[in-house]
């Protein structure tokens, strides 16, 4: 047994079963054995990679975006550029490289990155230390100091703790982490019928629900409204909101037992990106897409980029360049590209105009 199943089992034993959510919340950001508090996952030799590990490509698109968002919202002074949980820090140092064609832009923001894990912070400074703009660190959103923001969020929301909700022939009843007879930890249901859930669904179906996301979109939305800017989100997760169970543990590249090693794999879900557009709908806020992201980058221009990359490169990395473009934008093998699962979504001041990416 690894140290926070033993601590789990702990607290299960002295206070009864614990909610999904709570459990994911352990899992992820205990503060000493939590899976991002304590490791760097990305890359070949770690759990997963992202886009922006992918290639310089999409970071670089992505600080395009950001340029032109700040422009299109009248080039606010004293704007910050957000980034929620920045990983290693690639995607906003390849964003701030090419924010150098807009020297105005670079005046204009400080860069606030909103990260809890001490190990990726500092991979983040490594990353950034040659920036030009001022960067500063943060553990929440609700942190940052005032003014427009422009905020980026790529694979963030896919992190936080899901509620799951099982229709019983009695009614909805919550899912719980408990223990089994010979103390191991296990799948139950709470005692408890939600009365709130009215939806008529088979035995057996499934709710998911992200309170943590929700809340955080709508705090989001509800500063947008007031000071200005515009919130890219950027995830693995589908567009209509449904019934099922997107848990997913991984470790080492493959799926792994979510109960099994906690703390030691990543536990993610997919991202109901209309309910972050109901959230951030009800607070006012302008909505962008959902589009697919191989749609978006490729308005955005990433095979003319890819293009120009290659040009300057050897055969080899020539060969890199267009493997990683259809990482990114492909859909054939949704194991592999993330072009169709992945999506992108704005929330924007309602003033904003039609922004990149998201029109013909
Ligand atoms: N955006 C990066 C990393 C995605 S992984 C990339 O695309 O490569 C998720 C990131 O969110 C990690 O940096 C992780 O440490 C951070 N994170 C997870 N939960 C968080 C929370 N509740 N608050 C702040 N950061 C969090």
């Amino acid at each position: 047994m690894n140290e926070l199943k033993h601590e789990i089992a702990a607290m299960i034993a002295h206070d009864g079963p614990m909610t999904l959510e709570q459990y994911m919340a352990l899992c992820l950001s205990h503060p000493r054995f939590g899976y991002y508090m304590s490791r760097d996952p990305f890359g070949a030799a770690g759990d997963f990679i992202t886009a922006p590990e992918i290639s310089q490509m999409f970071g670089e698109l992505i600080g395009v975006w950001a340029t032109e968002a700040w422009r299109l919202s009248n080039s606010p002074l004293s704007s910050q550029l957000i980034e929620l949980g920045p990983g290693r820090g690639t995607l906003m140092a390849d964003a701030l490289r090419v924010a150098r064609i807009s020297p105005e832009f670079l005046d204009a923001i400080t860069v606030a990155l909103v990260e809890t894990s001490p190990v990726l912070r500092d991979a983040q400074r490594e990353t950034l230390s040659s920036a030009t703009a001022q960067v500063d660190w943060y553990d929440h959103f609700f942190q940052i100091p005032q003014g427009p923001a422009f905020i980026i969020a790529n694979e963030f929301f896919d992190a936080l703790p899901v509620r799951h909700y099982v229709k019983t022939v009695a009614g909805w009843r919550e899912r719980l982490v408990g223990l089994d007879s010979s103390g191991a930890l296990t799948f139950g249901l709470s005692e408890k019928i939600e009365a709130g859930l009215s939806l008529t669904a088979r035995e057996g179906s499934i709710i998911e629900i992200c309170p943590a996301a929700q809340s955080l979109i709508a705090d989001i939305a509800q500063r947008l409204v007031v000071q200005g800017g515009v919130c890219l989100v950027i995830d693995y997760g589908y567009t209509q909101t449904s019934l099922g169970d997107s848990l997913q543990a991984v470790a080492h590249h493959s799926y792994a037992d979510p109960l099994d090693a906690p703390g030691d794999a990543d536990l993610t879900t997919h991202v109901d990106f209309a309910a972050l557009a109901r959230a951030a709908h009800s607070r006012g806020a302008k909505i962008l897409g959902p589009v697919t992201q191989g749609y978006f980058l490729q308005q955005l221009g990433i095979e003319r980029r890819a293009e120009a990359l290659a040009r300057k490169a050897t055969p080899e990395q020539s060969d890199e360049i267009f493997a990683a473009l259809d990482r990114l934008t492909g859909s054939s093998d949704s194991r592999y590209c993330m072009g169709d699962l992945f999506k992108v979504m704005a929330i924007a001041h309602p003033d904003t105009p039609d922004l990149p990416g998201f029109f013909e």
